[in-house]
């Protein structure tokens, strides 16, 4: 048997460990435990048909081979992507570090103040560049962004008498190409009506309830619009702004013009372009609008003893928290991408942004000045760093390309030049002698930057900015990697120990998966670059599709949604184009068990449907009779249903196919929610159960690491129905051809990390993935078997299994005054995060080991939560001073001269022997989630607060 398989390194237990696992669970062997798990009507009869797997060191040689085939041309295109400087000591300490890419969403906090804190710097960072009053964590990219700004402001307007009525949304001509397709898609279900035009020539008068406008332009004008604004105001309309972050160092802030939203893009903070992504958007708003914000906010609170201590603020934080009253559902978000753009803004500082921000401008102005002696013009009043000229295109893209050059060509005769943070002097003479040798020109060249601006000066920024001290005192190397560092060990991630978060999967992300992510040939290419440059993406990315068309049994994929809740938006939206597209304008009737997860009626409302939720049994399984009343009762309405599969409860229902079938009776289409696919790949399939079209979140089943709350890819594969309406992209067209408008801003969504999905899938071969999932049942069913006589156990399939995760009941122990919380803090001081709380089942613990880990890493965790359980049963209804209600404990609690608590030290930090060799000691005591709500901070504090 070869020794260097990468499964061997992906599976957590050992093949001598199985006898063990399956002795405890009570099976005779791994397949009799896959047979009682799964219905044996819905097992795949065959392997699936994926190539022959590679190993870690094959791969890494294939994917540097096919990055040859990527082109990296200079890239002057822009259109809100543009080369950007990673500092190495980002790239190195953050980007390449498990520390930091392993973490999970930060609800935990006490063990999760390091990126808590980096993203506090980066709402700091958003507030302070645009001129608003607060921001949140990150959105997914600018398009998106827009479309959730816009979305804000419909739901703000009905509070607004006046505008009750009105669903018009005007949209200025100067925004981005990719932008407006994500508008159009977000508008249509919700009867917004979308007005493009000339911001100096419209209406106001008229019966709009937003606007939207670039700032700069698309192709780079900066126009002045606080009249604008004012003149909005005046007749009830709001406006949002995109704007471009590093401009913003050098232009007056929307802000001050009066915006009441501002998004944009942070990905020229540091972020590789990535052919379009992963990059965290931004979205500042006024306070007034802090409950209707999409995503998360960080906000600064208190921790038992009163010290400083960060978390997710508000208890809305989350909009699909709402369910189908939601206005957003944005879930996954873009925390890496966050993080990384923060550090940047901390490591360069106010001097460091300002001075890239006019080196910028100057090369644009240098440029400007040198074309015009070439007597070549550009177009632009005013501009940052885009030029807009005018030349015969085909005769200087031909010269162009030959030295290895894009611009964007927007037409015949004219043409945009983006510069950035990496153009030297150098490069602006490549472009000058480009443009002398298409149009037969003698050369000119520039020897320094100039001195002029090409800004007016009332456009001039002259507010401060980032003067807190942390945008201040990281500017060597050493600071940086130091405060990363501190950060960092502040945090729990993969690198520590198992995170069984329960609909997660947070397996292991593989450094064999990662490395090309650092690879020029992967990183460097604009999504916009004419495909034949991009040919080993294309390549990869079109593998990746059919990989994931076998993996469900599907006839088509797109990678555009850029996480699981966008999947569902398009993957409804499709639903929605195929009913239209058959004349069945009526079907919007969304049926949506009482056990989903909160994206679904989110992204159903998004989708313009109307939602009726279906009853769950006490067993935990969809009442199939209530759902046949009301498939027959909406039978003429029927849009689709979504369910998720294995349940939400960690169960293969058996009547799922009779479930499909039901729906398709009555004129509907199934939608599979993939978050649980770890428990189906190769051994079942969306297909299979009759399912229409699944999403997948790339970053839980397909070992894209969370981020600490980000990035995220959530394809959706659909069957030959749907395949027509797969969405589009407006430069770059993709999809099918009667493709929906876009999903995201880029036409692969975050092509960079569709790298680590398709390396796992490439390196793992039809039996790694197929032993993955067995190997995730039987991680859940050992541990299942080891804390039953413990927990009761919520739900399990009808021979008693659970599927790759389970339901741990902790609701009896209300009674004695113990919660679950309680239960998720107490882990901490034992080294491990908490499972899943509170969903799907309030008062419960979901826990899902995933294959990675290995039996004794599971045996600890099972340790744990049986001393906790004895810890539970001597807890009394009058004594709340215990090692649960008290924990976590922190180093300072420990240390302390004075210990006031009615246990010893040991039991509270050292309650089991394996603790003491790798002690994580969480950086706060429990943190106050309702002081910080009613005390709003979401940046870091001014300035004079530390004077
Ligand atoms: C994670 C999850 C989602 C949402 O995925 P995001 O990538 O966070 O948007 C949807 N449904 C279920 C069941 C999930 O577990």
């Amino acid at each position: 048997m070869r020794t260097d398989a990468f499964a061997l390194r992906h599976l957590g237990p050992r093949e001598t460990d199985l006898n063990h696992m399956l002795n405890t669970i009570g099976v005779a062997s791994l397949d009799q435990l896959i047979f009682e798990t799964i219905p044996a009507d819905i097992r795949l009869k065959k392997e699936l048909e994926l190539d022959t797997p590679m190993t870690e060191f094959e791969y890494l040689s294939h994917i540097q081979e096919l990055g040859k085939k990527n082109k990296v041309f200079k890239s002057y295109i822009g259109l809100g992507y543009h080369p950007a400087v990673i500092p190495a000591v980002i790239q190195r300490n953050i980007f390449e570090n498990p520390g930091w890419y392993t973490a999970y969403t930060p609800y935990q906090a006490e063990i999760a103040q390091g990126r808590l804190e980096a993203i506090l710097n980066y709402q700091t960072t958003i507030i302070e560049l645009t001129g608003m009053e607060i921001a949140n964590a990150s959105l997914l990219d600018e398009g998106t962004a827009a479309a959730e700004a816009m979305a804000l402001l419909f739901d703000v307007r009905s509070r607004d008498q006046k505008k009750n009525n009105v669903d018009k949304f005007y949209v200025s001509e100067e925004i981005l190409p990719q932008t407006l397709s994500v508008l159009q898609t977000r508008a249509t279900p919700k009867g917004i009506e979308l007005v493009v035009g000339n911001h100096e020539t419209f209406d106001f008068s008229s019966d709009f309830f937003g606007a939207m406008l670039q700032y700069p332009g698309k192709y780079g004008q900066v126009n002045d619009y606080a009249g604008f604004i004012a003149k909005a105001h005046t007749n009830e309309i709001k406006v949002a702004v995109a704007a471009d972050l590093l401009s913003l160092a050098k232009l007056t802030p929307p802000g001050e013009m009066g915006a009441d939203v501002v998004v944009g893009t942070s990905q020229r903070f540091g972020i590789p372009m990535g052919y379009g992504g992963p990059h965290a958007a931004y979205f500042a708003t006024k306070e007034e609008h802090k409950r209707s914000m999409p995503g998360r906010i960080i906000g600064v609170t208190i921790d038992a003893n009163g010290n400083r201590a960060l978390r997710m603020a508000l208890g809305t934080r989350e909009q699909h928290i709402k369910r189908e009253k939601a206005t957003s559902n944005i879930c996954t978000a873009q925390v890496l991408l966050a993080v990384m753009a923060g550090m940047y803004a901390v490591y360069h500082g106010p001097k460091g942004l300002k001075y890239i921000a006019n080196k910028v401008h100057a090369s644009a102005v240098t440029l400007a000045e040198a074309l015009n002696q070439l007597g070549v013009y550009q177009t632009n009043t005013a501009f940052f760093d885009t030029l807009l000229v005018k030349a015969d295109a085909s005769k200087v893209k031909a010269v162009a390309e030959k030295n290895e050059v894009n611009f964007f060509y927007v037409d015949g005769e004219t043409i945009s030049i983006s510069l950035n943070e990496t153009t030297s002097l150098a490069d602006l003479n490549q472009i000058v002698s480009i443009f002398a040798e298409a149009l037969g020109k003698s050369n000119v060249t520039v020897s320094e930057l100039a001195n002029e601006s090409a800004i007016p000066a009332d456009l001039v920024r002259t507010s401060s900015f980032l003067q807190h001290e942390v945008f201040n005192n990281h500017h060597s190397e050493s600071q940086l990697m130091r405060y990363i560092k501190k950060l960092e060990r502040k945090d729990l991630s993969l690198n520590h120990s198992m995170i069984s978060l329960g609909s997660c999967t947070m397996k292991l992300n593989a450094a064999a998966e990662m490395l090309p992510l650092s690879m020029a040939n992967w990183n460097s290419i604009h999504p916009f670059a004419p495909v034949e440059q991009a040919e080993g993406y294309q390549i990869m990315l079109k593998k990746l599709e059919q990989q994931l068309n076998v993996v469900t049994g599907f006839a088509g994929t797109t990678l555009q949604p850029n996480s699981g809740a966008q999947g569902e938006y398009a993957g409804l939206m499709t639903i929605r184009a195929y009913h239209l597209s058959r004349g069945d304008h009526h079907r919007n009737v969304c049926l949506i068990p009482s056990s989903a997860h909160g994206t679904n009626p989110a992204s159903a409302a998004m989708a313009g449907m109307e939602i009726i939720v279906t009853k769950t049994t006490p067993e935990g399984n969809i009442d199939v009779e209530d759902l046949r009343t009301r498939a027959i009762e909406y039978k003429d309405r029927l849009s689709c249903l979504m369910v998720t599969y294995p349940s939400t409860h960690g169960v293969f229902e058996s009547s799922i196919i009779e479930i499909t079938n039901l729906i398709h009776e009555n004129g509907g289409l199934v939608y599979m929610d993939g978050a649980n696919m770890n428990a189906q790949v190769g051994l079942t399939n969306p297909a299979t159960i009759g399912a229409d079209v699944c999403h997948l979140n790339l970053h839980k089943t397909f070992a894209i690491p969370h981020g600490g709350g980000g990035p995220g890819v959530g394809p959706i594969c659909v069957n030959e129905k749907l395949v027509p309406f797969l969405p589009t992209n407006p430069i770059i067209p993709t999809g099918g051809n009667q493709a929906i408008s876009a999903i995201s801003a880029a036409p692969y969504g975050s092509a960079l990390v569709c790298l680590i999905s398709y390396g796992y899938i490439s390196m793992l071969g039809s039996e790694g993935l197929t032993n993955a999932t067995k190997y995730a049942i039987l991680n859940a069913n050992y541990m299942k078997a080891r804390l039953e006589d413990h927990y009761p156990v919520l739900y399990s399939g009808e021979m008693g299994r659970a599927a790759h995760e389970m339901i741990l009941d902790c609701r009896a122990f209300k009674q004695q005054g113990v919660e679950v919380t309680d239960i998720a803090k107490r882990l901490m001081d034992y080294g491990f995060h908490a499972p899943t709380v509170s969903f799907p089942v309030a008062g419960t613990l979901m826990i899902e080991p995933t294959e990675s880990e290995d039996v004794a890493e599971l045996d600890r965790f099972c340790d744990a939560m049986i001393a906790i359980r004895k810890e539970i049963a001597a807890v009394t209804a009058d004594n709340h001073n215990t090692v649960l209600h008290n924990a976590p404990h922190t180093q300072a609690m420990l240390t302390a001269d004075v210990w006031n608590f009615p246990y010893t030290r040991e039991q509270a930090a050292f309650p089991l022997e394996y603790i003491a060799e790798n002690k994580f000691w969480p950086s706060v005591r429990r943190v106050d989630d309702a002081y910080g709500d009613r005390n709003l901070v979401c940046s870091c504090a001014p300035i004079e607060a530390y004077m």
